[in-house]
């Protein structure tokens, strides 16, 4: 058996078990299995990818630093993100790599924009932001910034409320919990200048559901998470795949 996983903390919401066995499946690849696993403390990623005896696995939060950190190579984008969302074993060494960026670019490449707030200041955060450099970024706390010296930071404290025409929800408020990303009064004032929304999680939350109240256009994360999919499927199987219609297939079972 050939075994592929996520770890997370909470991982039990994941619906990447169901997008990559539904590709395992239609590639006959019957012998390739991908599972959840929950992980406590993101510094036993590697030793448990060992135990397992795990061939490729995604990584969601909190632990994508935790993996940048012990992969025994981080290659491509994860470099400059310093996030790592998939590990790969390739001969002897666990290589990690990072598929959120391009994987979210896809996802809203058809809205036109010139200003944008991401909020968050995370491992997803980092990632959107090498793709739209010039974006700033609002977090509740201020030590994360310190990662973002390229562009324009703010904390809730002292965030001066400007127009952007893109917001970009990439905290994990409302993952599993009523949170807002920022305060409600923060968040409308930006909502009522705004042209779209997008938030990476990919069930309705919270935020998702006060920019509704403002008529525009929302994008949860499922787009971003089965573009970031296919890229890392093609790196877990090792061929050239039809893009398309791994997406397809992806689609299908969220
Ligand atoms: P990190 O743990 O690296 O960062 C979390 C960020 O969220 C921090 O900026 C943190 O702020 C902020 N945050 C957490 N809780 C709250 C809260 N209650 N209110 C305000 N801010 C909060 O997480 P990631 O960047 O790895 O992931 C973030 C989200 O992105 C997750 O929900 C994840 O599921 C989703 N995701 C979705 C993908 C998809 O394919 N759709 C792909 C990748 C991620 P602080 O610094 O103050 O702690």
């Amino acid at each position: 058996m050939k075994l592929f996983t996520i770890f997370g903390n909470p991982v039990s919401h994941s619906k990447s078990p169901r997008m990559y066995n539904k590709c395992f499946k239609f590639y006959n690849l019957n012998n390739y299995c991908y599972t959840r696993t929950l992980l406590e403390n993101g510094e036993d990623i590697i030793k448990l990818f060992k135990k397992l005896k795990i061939l490729g696995a995604s990584v969601t939060v909190p632990h994508k630093e935790w993996a940048y950190r012990l992969a025994d190579e981080v290659r491509g984008i994860a470099k400059e993100i310093k996030a790592v969302n998939c590990l790969i074993l390739e001969d002897d060494k666990i290589v990690g790599y990072n598929t959120d960026a391009e994987g979210f670019m896809e996802s809203i490449s058809e809205w036109k924009y010139s200003s944008v707030l991401i909020i968050g200041a995370g491992g997803t955060a980092k990632a959107i932001s090498m793709m739209i450099p010039d974006a700033h970024i609002l977090n509740r706390s201020k030590n994360r910034l310190k990662d973002f010296t390229h562009t324009t930071t703010y904390t809730w404290d002292n965030f001066t409320n400007k127009k952007y025409d893109l917001i970009i929800n990439t905290t994990s408020a409302g993952l599993s919990d009523d949170n807002l990303p920022a305060p409600k009064e923060l968040l409308e004032s930006l909502l009522k200048n705004a042209k779209y929304v997008a938030d990476v999680i990919y069930h309705e939350t919270p935020f998702q559901k006060l920019a509704k109240k403002y008529n525009l256009p929302i994008k949860d994360g499922s787009d971003m998470l089965v573009y970031q999919g296919v890229l890392q499927f093609e790196k877990f199987v090792d061929f050239k795949i039809d893009k398309k219609e791994v997406a397809t297939l992806m689609k299908s079972v969220l």
